[in-house]
């Protein structure tokens, strides 16, 4: 078959690899793409805000199956516009990419379903949100409503920061995105996150991982897109991931069904492991970056045949064999990320997979042949090994085979399963 894959960054780029590997694939063709999707795949330009174009080049192209690779055209109905026109989608509708799109609709359902998340309050209103945060005790989690980039979440330590965010929000910082907020209890414990592929009524299990948000060692300073990232999570056991499932993904995937919002595609849970049990902090509609470039690199089997199961009804039956072994990403950023990235600097890869390790390209570009830097997150140097411990050697291994000399990365990811393994 011949898939179409949307997106440019490093989860892109890690899903091109996997689809090049499928049996069942004859042609890949990415947009936008970047120079490690060029690799694999024939790198085309189209407007994803014009669906009528994507649909028009999924036809002409003869194209069985797109998969869609970040959120926002999937929160802007892409996978709709292509259905209509008898296109396959990995990929949830707009009306079931809500569970990303808007956080009070999550929380709303979870409250249905009964689904164990932190209790919350949402507000349309500045004077009603700051009478709600009477109802919470700091530090107090204050989000805005939509897509906010990864922006958008706000843990304030008192209640003067709390008002002050809270006015920030409703005076525009995130757009429309923050003209509703959702105010929510704070939860203690360490975060993991699950993921599942699911048909709309079938359910595939689709692994664990931990991803590390902070820029800086230790987990200190902003947050980012994310600095690296380690699957299997050990953290998330067998037994919680039963509960997970039976909890979280499947009261959720049979309450989207019974709304008439079958949810198709990858639900990617955010979860807060906490005393009384594993709880939701969010869904993502996509897959993470970069936990999704660990999950590739574990992945057995044909990607491009589970996808197509999936966006067809078809995943009954069909199974995910991951590698036992951990793969551990490493990302590499330009000087200034997650501020200003410094744009332009050199890369040499010349040597850098060697020993089974795979580089999977984010923010790059081709500039007079050579490869550089352009955008904050620019490679994923991934390894795997068999135990966190040792995927980690491997891919700091890896990364000082990487010539970059404006760029940066964290020196621990992996941490707090290392400390673990030590005991
Ligand atoms: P992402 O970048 O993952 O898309 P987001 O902006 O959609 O983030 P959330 O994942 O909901 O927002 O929250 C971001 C982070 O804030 C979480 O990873 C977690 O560390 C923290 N957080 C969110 N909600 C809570 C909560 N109720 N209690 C404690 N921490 C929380």
């Amino acid at each position: 078959m011949n898939v179409l894959l949307l997106g440019s960054g490093g989860r892109e780029h890690a899903l091109a690899w996997k689809l090049a590997q499928s049996p069942s694939l004859s042609r890949l063709y990415a947009s936008p793409g970047n120079p490690g999707i060029a690799e694999e795949a024939e790198c085309v330009a189209l407007d994803v805000n014009d669906h009528m174009s994507v649909a028009r080049f999924a036809h002409e192209k003869d194209v069985a199956l797109v998969v869609v690779g970040p959120e926002a055209p999937l929160v802007d109905g892409l996978a709709d516009s292509l259905r209509d026109e008898g296109i396959a989608v990995f990929g949830p509708s707009k009306a079931a990419a809500r569970l990303e799109g808007s956080k009070g609709f999550t929380k709303d359902l979870c409250a249905r379903a009964e689904i164990p998340t932190a209790g919350y309050v949402r507000s349309a209103a500045l004077d009603e949100a700051r009478t709600a945060l009477a109802k919470f005790a700091p530090p107090f989690v204050l989000k805005a409503d939509g897509l906010a980039a990864g922006k958008g979440v706000v843990i304030a330590d008192d209640i003067d920061a709390a008002e002050i965010a809270l006015a920030d929000m409703f005076g525009g910082q995130f757009g429309e995105a923050g003209a509703e907020v959702v105010i929510e209890e704070f939860m203690e414990g360490e975060e993991a996150s699950f993921f599942a592929l699911t048909d709309g009524t079938f359910i595939l299990p689709f692994g664990s991982a931990q991803d590390h948000k902070r820029v800086g060692e230790g987990d200190a300073g902003p947050n980012t897109g994310g600095m690296g990232a380690y699957s299997p999570a050990p953290v998330l056991t067998r037994e919680l991931q039963t509960r997970v499932m039976e909890e979280i993904i499947r009261p959720t995937v049979e309450t989207m069904a019974a709304d008439g919002n079958p949810y198709v595609g990858v639900l990617y849970a955010g979860l807060m492991l906490t005393e009384a049990g594993p709880k939701l902090i969010e869904y993502n509609c996509r897959f993470g970056d970069p936990e999704c470039q660990v999950l590739m690199m574990r992945l057995r089997g044909d990607l491009a045949a589970i996808m197509l199961a999936c966006a067809r009804g078809e995943l009954k039956g069909v199974r995910a064999d991951f590698a036992p072994e951990t793969a551990l990403t490493v990302v590499m950023a330009a000087k200034g990320y997650p501020g200003t990235p410094e744009k332009g600097g050199p890369i040499d890869l010349r040597d850098a997979e060697s020993d089974g390790a795979k580089v999977f390209h984010a923010g790059t570009a081709q500039k007079a042949g050579a490869l550089i830097a352009n955008g904050g997150r620019v490679l994923n140097v991934t390894a795997s090994g068999a135990s966190v411990t040792e995927a980690q050697t491997r891919a700091y291994e890896a990364v000082d085979r990487v010539s970059f000399p404006t760029g940066f990365c964290r020196r621990d990811i992996g941490w707090r399963e290392i400390e673990r393994e030590r005991q």
